[in-house]
């Protein structure tokens, strides 16, 4: 489903991903670890097309990003993978001038051009798969937190993406918000959803991941199952990381 080649990122001269080389399968759940600064959101972030690599290759549902290739080819590509990547970030960033409904519609309205009928059917059914149908007309300030963040994610899953891109989902929720997202996160994976989650939460990392990709100084350093990574990380890197969140 996903792939990227030697993908670099520099800002300004400094590089902060140095030659990605990561696969993802159909279905898959990767969870995404590393200090901050490792360059997480940085590989979310071109993996959704919302940065430009400075080189190396990405491909997504075969769909190709390279620096080699034509602008015009290229902004046709990123307008692709935009379509069938979701990305559901720390920050919800839900209008907040649009109800919960208004929110999840908007997108199949202006970039997929549906009748609005068709796309409130849809907006309807994917706020009940977030647990959300009592709260179709409610404005995002009249949500709680872990409210907003399920429409968040009701909103990407309304395009039908073949991925989803998870930020940190859940850092910016008072604890007793955060089970409730990560609930309906694991019933994504369950329902066979590829998805790929930068979190903090290591009982999800452990339980719902098929795997561990562990990040470093903008470098894949070591990638497990959970359990291997947890319980026997192989470098010395991923150890001290571990041993940090005690
Ligand atoms: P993480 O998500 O793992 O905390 P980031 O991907 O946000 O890491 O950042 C990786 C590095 O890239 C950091 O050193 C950060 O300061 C830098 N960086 C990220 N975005 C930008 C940007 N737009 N301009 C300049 N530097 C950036
Ligand atoms: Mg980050």
């Amino acid at each position: 489903m996903i792939k990227t080649e030697k993908l670099t990122k520099s800002f300004q001269g400094a590089e902060v991903l140095k030659g990605i080389n990561l696969q993802v399968d159909a279905g898959e759940i990767i969870v995404l670890l590393g200090p901050s600064g490792s360059g997480k959101s940085t590989l979310l972030r071109c993996l959704n097309g919302l940065e430009t690599l400075s080189g190396g290759s990405i491909e997504m549902n075969g769909v190709r990003l390279d620096t080699q290739m034509k602008p015009r080819e290229r902004n046709q590509n990123v307008r692709t993978i935009r379509r069938h990547s979701g990305m559901v970030f720390q920050q919800f960033n839900l209008y907040p001038h649009k109800t919960a409904l208004g929110n999840v519609i908007e997108s199949l309205l202006v970039v997929k051009k549906l009748p609005r009928s068709e796309a409130v059917a849809i907006g309807k059914k994917m706020l009940e798969r977030v647990g959300l149908e009592g709260k179709l007309d409610a404005y995002p300030s009249r949500l709680s937190g872990g409210q907003q963040q399920r429409v968040a994610i009701a909103r990407a899953l309304a395009m039908e993406p073949d991925v989803l891109l998870f930020d940190e989902p859940t850092s910016a929720l008072d604890p007793e918000l955060v089970g409730e997202v990560l609930d309906v996160m694991q019933q994504l994976a369950r329902e066979g959803m590829t998805m790929l989650v930068v979190t903090h939460e290591m009982a999800f990392a452990r339980h719902v991941a098929n795997r561990v990709v562990f990040m470093d100084d903008g470098q894949i350093v070591e990638e497990a199952a959970p359990e291997v990574f947890f319980d026997h990380p192989a470098t010395e890197r991923a150890r001290r990381f571990l041993n940090k969140l005690g």
